[in-house]
């Protein structure tokens, strides 16, 4: 049996959305009362948040280790992390288990080359769109992602953790993000958008754009079904 060891949390209000986009998509797919095999470990946030925002990534790498040998433990078949950020620590994971671990800036970089889009505007926390480790893979991929402004940035960032992470989502920062995204077009050439962070989901959609948008969570949930999928297939031949 397939089952999807889901690292969850960072926030939970975007690991919600992964949990009712798993079984919805496996209702689509399967239909009748089947629904996702999936092993949740759902962290506190808080100490996480702490551990990012005074730069303990050692500890925050450490955290995500023990998430995913618990999942291991408690017979998850794969890995799906439900951040971009913490794909920081995407080598503590992979480390810690033998288990197949499902890369969200690889999703991400494969649906954005099924289109013509090369320059997309990454919006996210603060470390996805200013360090390297998310810019890169998506690099390895042919895709250079386009950035915001430093202001851009900071209120792109502080929505995500004062709005987003806490269950707000308001009308006046939906405008934000639109106006961020209108000034990436018509200055810099984006020609996509990545909603790069887990929660930007909730606060606007490809309806509010004419550009295409690739939403990380939606993807990362359908590239865990086609896994899943796959490795049900193979044990079943
Ligand atoms: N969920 C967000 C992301 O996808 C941000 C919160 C976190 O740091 O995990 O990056």
């Amino acid at each position: 049996m397939a089952t999807i060891g889901l690292i969850g949390g960072m926030s939970w209000e975007s690991t919600a959305v992964y949990y009712r986009l798993l079984n919805e998509g496996v209702r689509a797919r399967q239909g009748g009362l089947h629904s996702a095999d999936v092993l949740l470990h759902s962290v506190d946030f808080s100490p996480i948040a702490e551990m990012q925002a005074t730069g303990d990534w050692a500890a925050a790498g450490a955290a995500m280790a023990a998430s995913a040998r618990r999942l291991e433990r408690g017979g998850a078949t794969c890995i799906v992390l439900a951040t971009n950020t913490m794909h920081k620590l995407a080598d503590d994971i992979t480390q810690a288990t033998n288990l197949p671990f499902l890369h969200l800036a690889d999703v991400t970089a494969k649906a954005i080359r099924k289109t013509e889009s090369r320059r997309p505007l990454l919006l996210a926390t603060r470390f996805t769109m200013e360090q390297r480790f998310y810019r890169d893979r998506l690099g390895a991929f042919g895709v250079e992602p386009l950035v915001p402004d430093e202001a851009e940035r900071a209120e792109v960032h502080r929505i995500i953790y004062e709005e987003l992470c806490r269950g707000r989502v308001e009308p006046t920062s939906k405008a934000r993000y639109l106006e961020v995204v209108g000034r990436a077009v018509r200055e810099e050439g984006a020609d996509g958008v990545i909603l790069g962070c887990t929660e930007i989901t909730l606060l606007v959609s490809q309806a509010d754009f004419d550009i295409p948008v690739f939403d990380t969570t939606a993807l990362h949930v359908d590239a865990a079904l086609d896994f899943t999928a796959g490795m049900a297939e193979q044990a079943a031949a």
